[in-house]
């Protein structure tokens, strides 16, 4: 299948554009959506490293106020065991950090100073509890202030048995002389998580005297939990090693309730958010809660795909574990709605480019279609090559102007030859190679056929051949590349049934890969020239018989001449011995028989050599009436070989002339006799070369009713010595010398005459008349 240029252009550029935006949609895909996941776990990590600084940060003020209330206390600025001061001491610390719920200072004796921030029932902001002891007795007072340290309102608990030495926080730091933190638990007074940081307040070195202690309200932390937006569902949340949940967005499911009524944090195994529950409770079972790394990792829940981010713990004091986790879609979403988007503008790209690049196939491929209609058009001879083209691009002007010239060189040469087919004098014909059909024939052709061209383009070539003969086929036409050239003679039926014969010359021509095309044949009628043979080849047949004849009768006639008188002589001798015996007295009869029988018998050889002549002269021949000069042209051809052997011209120049009667084949004799000495004299002489050399002339003219024929030589004319005309003289070794004598009866017998006459400068001229048919 060809395909075509412009649906080739079209299809190659927007193809390419295509697979080129598709290749750019998909990479940007891919390596977004890496880009993105990475983006979540780093927003992640983020999210854990945020809040690990904001609760460090919420949480180191509350070590600075403890040491330094502890500080203070210890350093006997403030007298730990005057309880109102301590309690200004106290509040002032409330006051500095919103976080803290409570600051409070237990003492060795059981003493207690304890502000914290009262609840929105309360009467006033802060609450204020004192335990005094006085040996065993003790009072517990509580004090409402206002934010200005005012008191709003004061009473007593004597219900009140609270002893801080025996609370873990107190326990520890004493026991540990040095600051501690409590693990996180719900405080029993606000019902809030919290942890409690105690410092001990040492008197000297070595004893303690009581330890300061600060609450803190770790559900802040949870608060800024909330505040955190990881996607649309993620959530961080911090997880105490022993699996506690201290710190959730969702502060509600922090606390729970054990059967005796204290409230306690909720396990991670058992937390009520699921999500959560599915990601990190896995972490307590294995026991690498806190994580000593930041660990992140992907899970799944409900048929969605999480990442989450387990941190390290935020201090020595704190092990607490930050864990954090996002729906992976929250953030692939964003890819996804960007892929379709993409998606839709490669596909609007790619319909754009698209159109574009048919444009462009199209702008660059409408002077490459115009070209290819206009070469049709030329092809079918709708338009003339000659016509302006188009403007077109430089590359197809350029190809369309050669063409164009190639087209009119070939039309040129295609009329040459047309003109050269119609108008030949020769017969013409085209022949298809393979089937022998006639293909164009010329009026010629037609004329020495005689079919019209119509009737010759339904036949073959065989069809033209005479039955009789042998076939003459035109060969098989697959001998090879090279134009394959045939002469033959064929006898040619006409198509009114006569046979000519005709001369055909066939050349077979290829095209470019091989394949025979056809033949173009020509053809010649030479029946005449065929006819002129015949009579040549007839004539020589007839001479040679007749020169035989005429040689056998001119020997006889001289040897009768010659022998008539030695006969004569003979027979008169006899008789006169026969007469003088006679006279004699005494004859002797046997001389007397001899002498007659002597007599007898050379009359009788006389009789017999008259009875040859007269059988010699007998046969005078057939006259008829012919015309001369053709039959000086076909004697001509009879000694043309002898002439070019010597190198001699042979000239006729008879002209037309009237018909002459006589004996053609005589006459025809007496030519070639002439023609023959002439050029064996010329010869003979040594003159060779054509016109410059010797030469051979024939004239012949009307003169007093007969037509007198010369036969004019350069030779060296005839030797003086010798007897014209008469037999036996002859000056060549090989020569009878009866060629002129008979001759001359030939010419006489016709009544006729033959003479000879000197040529005017040299050689020889010999004539004779021949009766003309119409005297
Ligand atoms: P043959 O040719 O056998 O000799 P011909 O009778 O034809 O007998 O010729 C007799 C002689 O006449 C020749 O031997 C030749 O010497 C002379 N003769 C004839 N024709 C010519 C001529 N054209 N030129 C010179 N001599 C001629």
């Amino acid at each position: 299948m060809r395909n075509s240029l412009g649906a080739l252009l079209a299809i190659g550029l927007a193809g390419l554009q295509f697979m080129a935006v598709l290749a750019v949609v998909f990479s940007s895909y891919v390596t977004s959506e890496r880009a993105l996941l990475d983006h979540a776990r780093d927003l992640l990590s983020d999210v854990g490293t945020n809040t690990i600084e904001h609760s460090r940060g919420f949480l180191s003020p509350a070590r600075g106020a403890a040491e330094l209330s502890a500080r203070l206390a210890q350093d006997r600025v403030i007298a730990s065991d005057v309880p109102e001061l301590l309690e200004q001491l106290l509040f002032q610390q409330l006051q500095l950090a919103p976080q803290f719920a409570g600051v409070y200072h237990g003492s060795e004796d059981g003493g207690f100073v304890y502000v914290m921030r009262a609840d929105a029932s309360a009467p006033g902001p802060f609450r204020t509890k004192i335990i005094r002891v006085r040996g065993d007795s003790r009072n517990t007072e509580l004090i409402w202030r206002d934010n200005e340290f005012n008191v709003i309102e004061r009473r007593f608990d004597p219900e009140d048995t609270y002893d801080p030495r025996t609370r873990p926080w107190y326990k520890r730091a004493r026991d540990q002389l040095t600051t501690i933190w409590t693990d996180p638990y719900i405080f029993f007074s606000s019902q809030q998580p919290g942890i409690t940081l105690a410092s001990p307040v040492m008197d000297g070195t070595d004893t303690v005297r009581g330890i300061v202690g600060v609450d803190i309200e770790i559900s802040a932390i949870s608060d800024f939990l909330a505040r955190l937006r990881i996607g649309s569902t993620g959530r961080a949340l911090i997880i105490h090693q022993n699996g506690d949940v201290i710190a959730h967005p969702n502060k509600e499911l922090l606390k729970t309730k054990d059967a005796d009524g204290t409230l306690r944090f909720v396990d991670i195994t058992q937390f009520e958010d699921p999500i959560a529950r599915a990601a990190f409770s896995g972490l307590k079972a294995n026991g690498v809660v806190p994580t000593p790394t930041e660990t992140l990792s992907q899970f799944s829940y409900g048929g969605e795909t999480y990442v989450s981010v387990i941190m390290p713990p935020i201090s020595e004091h704190l092990p607490w574990t930050i864990a954090a986790y996002a729906l992976e879609s929250d953030f692939t979403e964003v890819i996804k709605q960007n892929r379709l988007q993409n998606i839709w503008i490669a596909a609007i790209v790619a319909a754009v480019t698209g159109l574009l690049g048919l444009a462009l196939a199209n702008y660059i491929y409408k002077p490459v279609r115009a070209f290819a209609v206009r070469s049709a058009l030329i092809a079918q001879g709708e338009i003339d090559p000659s016509e302006p083209s188009p403007k077109t691009y430089e590359e197809l002007d350029n190809a369309n102007r050669t063409l164009m010239q190639q087209i009119a060189r070939r039309r040129e040469t295609e009329m040459e030859f047309g003109q050269t087919f119609a108008l030949s004098s020769r017969g013409m014909a085209q022949i298809d190679a393979g089937s022998g059909r006639f293909l164009r024939v010329n009026h010629k052709f037609c004329e020495i056929t005689g079919y019209s061209e119509e009737e010759l383009e339904r036949m073959t070539f065989a069809d033209l051949a005479d039955p009789s003969d042998p076939p003459f086929l035109l060969p098989a036409a697959d001998t090879g590349a090279t134009p394959q050239e045939i002469n033959h003679e064929m006898r040619c039926l006409r198509h009114d049934g006569t046979a000519i014969w005709t001369m055909v010359n066939a050349i077979l021509s290829f095209n470019q890969e091989g394949r025979p095309l056809h033949f173009v044949l020509t053809m010649d009628d030479i029946s005449h020239a065929k006819r002129a043979e015949e009579q040549i080849t007839e004539l020589s047949k007839d001479l040679s018989n007749l020169s035989r004849d005429n040689t056998m009768g001119q020997m006889a006639a001289g040897l009768a001449h010659e022998l008539n008188q030695p006969l004569t002589a003979i027979a008169q001798n006899a008789d006169s011995a026969l007469f003088a015996i006679d006279q004699m007295a005494v004859a002797d009869p046997e001389l007397r028989h001899t002498l007659e029988e002597i007599a007898d018998q050379s009359m009788r050889a006389g009789e017999i050599i008259k009875a040859l002549r007269g059988f010699i002269r007998r046969d005078e021949g057939m006259k008829t009436a012919f015309d001369l000069p053709e039959l000086v042209q076909q004697t001509r051809r009879l000694v043309m070989a002898e002439a070019r052997v010597a190198g001699i011209a042979v000239l006729c120049e008879t002209g037309p002339l009237p018909p002459v009667n006589a004996n053609r084949i005589q006459i025809a004799q007496v030519l070639v006799n002439l023609m023959r000495n002439a050029i064996e004299a010329v010869a003979e002489s040594g003159q060779a070369g054509g016109q410059a050399g010797g030469q051979v002339r024939v004239t012949a003219s009307v003169e007093d009713g007969c037509v007198r024929v010369a036969v004019t030589d350069t030779g060296p004319g005839v030797d003086p010595e010798i007897t014209l005309f008469s037999e036996f003289e002859t000056t060549k070794v090989n020569g009878m010398g009866l060629g002129l004598s008979i001759c001359k009866s030939i010419v006489e017998a016709n009544g006729g005459r033959l003479w000879h006459e000197p040529a005017p400068e040299a050689g020889a001229t010999f004539l004779f008349t021949v009766a003309l048919a119409t005297a």
